[in-house]
């Protein structure tokens, strides 16, 4: 509010905007309070550090904004590299020292806005740059671009409200057997009907969300549903397949995600074995032996493991044995390219092979046509899940797909 007040009255006027690196992870390692008393923290020092008559204000979670009044864009880079002098003395919460890193992006008016709000957005979008390049710097808006972090920042609005207004839903797409077409699974995978702009695909927002936290609450509701749609398709005469559920690295480090897991489970009725998670290889390369463990927490409460998008990571052999799966998903692009290239061959036999040896189910995903299901059949891959089975479809589709296919329960 004040930051507003202030730099309407004021034409030449730089605005920083500070978003402190690695927040998050002080809210996830050492709890809400710890990350209260680190924003408290951080206002203290950035008001001390604030030449007179500058102001000062938190714009929401982490990221706060400073006004420097007749300020061009010199002061501003003055100003911004007093800040990184300043957080360099760690932080002390909650018994840890901790060093933030800043990213700072910084707008001046008139160039990039003559009003308060247009500046606010084109600082936070720059900050947004700055965090891309690294911790610690700081970037311009630049208009040309900032325009694409200025849609990133409209999104990452409109998400928050996508949740509670239900816009967002699941698509389901099946699994198959190579050898006899019977349906083996389904993998549940998030849609966006959004107001204005049509269905949008995951792609286009699983990593706001995670930047944003979202991901938590998002999280839940898929498990949660794509949980309940398992019951729902069985009942409706479906084959009680495993329903394959995405969770991203963010989740399954949180330690109420293996609540969240249950509190599905017990809300639909789905049998543990039922249900199936898939891990990207990135949440392995991190593998420390927490993960480990929470990897066997998830075993043992009988719910299955997946790694998806298997071959794009770096996972050791060593951990893939030690880490109780229950199978790969071979990366959609060496399937596409595996008739033309020897080379994404040799990966997918190498992947079937490995699989074989430490006994694991192996799918492929983005099987598109029919040659690509009979060359991987002779490859010794058990499974497949693509366009030429099926795309992800809504339940109702997924139904109809089971009824004309011959696939619905004897
Ligand atoms: P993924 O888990 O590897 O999912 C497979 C993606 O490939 C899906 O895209 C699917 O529609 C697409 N696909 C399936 N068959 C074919 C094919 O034959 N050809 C081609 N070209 N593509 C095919 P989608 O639905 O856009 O999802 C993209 C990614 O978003 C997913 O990759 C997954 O990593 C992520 N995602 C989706 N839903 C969720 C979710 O609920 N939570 C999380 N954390 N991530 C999700
Ligand atoms: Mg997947
Ligand atoms: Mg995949």
């Amino acid at each position: 509010q004040a930051v507003e007040a202030d730099l309407v009255d004021d034409p030449a006027i730089a605005v920083l905007a500070i978003n402190r690196d690695g927040f998050r992870q002080v809210t996830q390692s050492l709890g809400m309070n710890a990350g209260d008393a680190v924003l408290r923290m951080v206002a203290d020092r950035l008001r001390a550090t604030a030449p007179a008559g500058a102001c000062l204000g938190r714009v929401e979670g982490d990221l706060f904004a400073i006004g420097l009044p007749g300020g061009d864009a010199n002061a501003a880079i003055q100003h911004a590299e007093a800040l990184y002098a300043a957080f360099r003395a760690p932080i002390a919460v909650a018994d840890a020292a901790l060093v933030l890193g800043l990213s700072i992006g910084i707008a001046v008016a008139p160039d990039h806005g003559s009003d308060a709000d247009t500046l606010l957005v084109a600082a936070g979008a720059a900050v947004h740059e700055a965090h891309e390049s690294g911790r610690n710097t700081a970037a311009f808006y630049v208009p040309g671009r900032g325009s694409v972090s200025r849609e990133r920042l409209a999104m990452e609005s409109q998400l928050r409200l996508a949740l509670q207004a239900g816009e967002l839903y699941l698509a389901f797409q099946p699994q198959v057997a190579l050898h006899d077409g019977r349906l083996i699974g389904l993998e549940a995978l998030v849609r966006w009907r959004h107001p204005t702009r049509g269905i949008v695909a995951p792609g286009a927002f699983i990593g706001i969300a995670e930047d944003t936290g979202l991901i938590v609450p998002l999280g839940e509701f898929v498990l949660r549903e794509a949980c309940l749609a398992a019951v729902r398709l069985a009942r409706a005469g479906m084959p009680a397949v495993p329903m394959s559920v995405n969770v991203s690295a963010l989740q399954f480090r949180r330690d109420g995600f293996m609540p969240t897991v249950q509190a599905a489970l017990q809300a639909s009725g789905l049998e543990p074995t039922k249900l199936e998670l898939e891990l990207t290889e990135s949440v392995l390369m991190r593998g420390t032996d927490d993960m480990l463990a929470r990897m066997h927490i998830v075993r043992e409460a009988g719910v299955r493991i997946a790694i998806d998008d298997f071959g794009t990571g770096f996972s050791s052999l060593a951990y893939l044995s030690r880490m109780g799966l229950d199978r790969l998903k071979i990366d959609q692009a060496f399937v596409r390219d595996m008739r033309q290239s020897a080379r994404a061959e040799g990966i997918v036999k190498a992947i079937i092979a490995m699989a074989k040896h430490l006994e694991l189910n192996v799918i492929a995903e983005g099987v598109e046509e029919a040659e690509d299901a009979a060359h991987l059949r002779v490859l010794g891959c058990d499974d497949a899940q693509g366009y030429y089975y099926g795309r992800p479809m809504e339940e109702a589709a997924l139904l109809d797909w089971a009824r004309s296919s011959g696939r619905m329960r004897e």
